[in-house]
């Protein structure tokens, strides 16, 4: 405290409600605490730098912008109070970032349950006491979790075969249990992956909800009975504690780590079994002397650490990836390592799944859409009615706005700006909802002079474009006609995350749709969209 010994001591306070309810007081408790603190030396409290943070975990000062807010503000204060110095930090790491920061400015921060000052040795020992308590508080939560699984409370949703009670008890599904039964059996007898899912979907047996895509129809993949038989769950053994939050230092944001096997915690629940430990364990036995191990791939496809044939040429095509089966929607891509292109989904589901039974060869498939492209896309005259809808489609919007009301709506925003900034004068505004409100005038200042700029500016038009358009045209075929990588981000740029679907054609054995984008630069900063859909022809190809 350097300033002129007749100045008064003006004292921020920091209060914070931890989230582990492990402290009972308030953050309006430990506030009135510190001020009668403050009151018996004769400090007076700097209004507008009380801040209290109501459920936030001390384990990090990043995610505590009120935290960081008074630090920013060191000048305006000598002394920090808070009721306890676990309410200051927890973390050994943050504990020195605050005593550097104190130090430069010649500031210190008191405990005001102890009265002791954040340089006294005695406190330094409890930053790193706080630690370890937190790390306690962490072990305890764990503990936590777990009981409620010992107890038979479900922590997430259940898994196929289960069901979750209205008191959160976790129930076997007598129905979806007989399913799980008939795939360990069928499993035992020695029926792979595939024709597990196959049996399942020729006979309608009812498939466990898609995490993704929801919107699919609902079926069995062999990912989902690979799911299925190796959950012990189903033996009646819980696993617990697979994984463990953990602090990133340098960013104090949480992540999700898994943990080695032999930490894992297990536990018997035999009123959870669906099927009887030996016939788990057989399962198990007969997939280790398979040797192979299944991993699910983005496209729902698989691939086995054997390199089957039928995976070899994946991602050897152009259009491997940019496929859709045009009948169930699911992938369509090399199902055989032949060079013939089919649906996934038929390949690894059966024809319950899917009947496409459409096998297209790669090369023609290849040169149809790039046929197509170059043919019925990139050519001058489509892209100059791409460019004039989009032109037209600038102008409409452009017309609805009125010069006017954009200057006057700018006067508006200064005067609000101007507002912000007398009440951080006054100190009277939380610093934090000043600094998003600013922000925001900042995001629609800028919205609203751009489209000034338009209004004022010439209008474009398509005719005046052309030569780049057409320079345009000649980048993106040489693209297409390029090395592999720069012919699929071609390919990318028309797709964006849309796909091309195959479908059978009477007449011309296949037939492919999609809509293709053309993305174009054109007028100072503006990018131009135009849309050419429909159906890409040819003639020939197909089976
Ligand atoms: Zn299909």
């Amino acid at each position: 405290m350097k300033r002129g010994s007749s100045a008064p001591v003006r004292a921020a306070i920091y209060a914070r409600m931890s989230t582990d309810k492990q402290s009972t007081d308030s953050p309006g408790d430990q506030i009135a605490r510190c001020r009668d603190f403050a009151v018996a030396r004769g400090w007076i409290v700097a209004e507008g730098l009380v801040v209290e943070e109501p459920a936030v975990s001390g384990a990090s000062r990043h995610n505590r912008p009120g935290f960081l807010g008074l630090f920013e503000r060191i000048d305006e204060w000598d002394v920090l109070l808070a009721w306890d110095y676990s309410r200051l930090t927890r973390d050994p790491e943050d504990y020195f970032w605050i005593a550097n920061r104190l130090a430069e400015a010649e500031r210190t921060a008191y405990d005001c349950m102890s009265g002791r000052d954040l340089f006294d040795l005695a406190s330094q020992m409890m930053g790193v006491i706080n630690h370890h308590e937190r790390l306690k508080i962490g072990e305890n939560t764990r503990r936590g979790m777990r009981g409620r699984w010992e107890r038979g409370f479900a922590t997430g949703g259940a898994p196929h075969g289960y069901t979750i009670g209205a008191d959160k008890k976790v129930l076997i599904d007598a129905d979806a249990a007989e399913t799980v039964r008939r795939i360990f059996q069928w499993s035992a007898e020695g029926e792979g992956l595939r024709a597990i899912a196959y049996r399942l979907n020729a006979e309608g047996v009812r498939a466990p909800r898609p995490r993704r895509n929801r919107n699919l129809a609902q079926s069995w993949a062999p990912s989902a009975v690979q799911a299925i038989l190796k959950n012990p769950l189903y033996k009646g053994e819980l696993i617990f504690g697979r994984t463990r939050w953990k602090k990133v230092h340098s960013t104090g944001e949480r992540r999700c780590r898994p943990l080695p096997e032999s930490e894992w915690l297990r536990r018997a629940v035999p009123e959870l079994a669906i099927v009887s430990p030996e016939l788990w364990e057989r399962v198990q036995a007969i997939k280790r002397s398979k040797g192979s191990t299944y991993q699910r791939q983005s496209g729902g496809a698989f691939k086995t650490t054997q390199g089957h044939p039928a995976y070899r040429h994946r991602g050897r095509h152009l259009l491997t990836g940019f496929l859709r089966c045009g009948i169930c929607g699911g992938g369509f891509f090399d199902v055989h390592g032949t060079g013939l292109l089919g649906c996934g989904w038929s390949r690894d589901r059966g024809p319950r799944a899917c009947v496409s039974a459409l096998r297209v060869s790669a090369a023609d498939l290849e040169a149809r859409v790039l046929g197509a492209i170059r043919e019925q896309v990139l050519v001058p005259e489509v892209v100059a009615y791409a460019v004039q809808t989009a032109l037209t489609e600038i102008r409409q919007t452009l017309s609805r706005d009125d010069p006017e009301k954009l200057r006057e709506r700018l006067a508006q925003i200064d005067a609000a700006r101007e507002r912000l900034l007398d009440a951080i004068e006054d100190g009277s505004v939380d610093m934090e909802d000043v600094k998003r409100r600013l922000g925001r005038l900042r995001t629609e200042e800028a919205d609203v002079r751009s489209r000034l700029l338009e209004l004022e500016a010439e209008p474009l038009d398509a005719e005046s474009l052309r030569p780049q358009i057409e320079q345009r045209i000649c980048e993106m075929r040489a693209a297409l006609e390029g090395a592999a990588d720069e012919r699929r981000a071609a390919l990318k740029a028309f797709l964006g995350d849309d796909r091309l679907r195959v479908l059978p054609d009477a007449e011309r054995g296949f037939r492919v749709e999609g809509l293709l984008r053309v993305r174009l630069e054109a007028g100072p900063a503006r990018e131009l969209e135009g849309f050419r859909a429909g159906r890409i022809g040819g003639s020939g190809g197909g089976i």
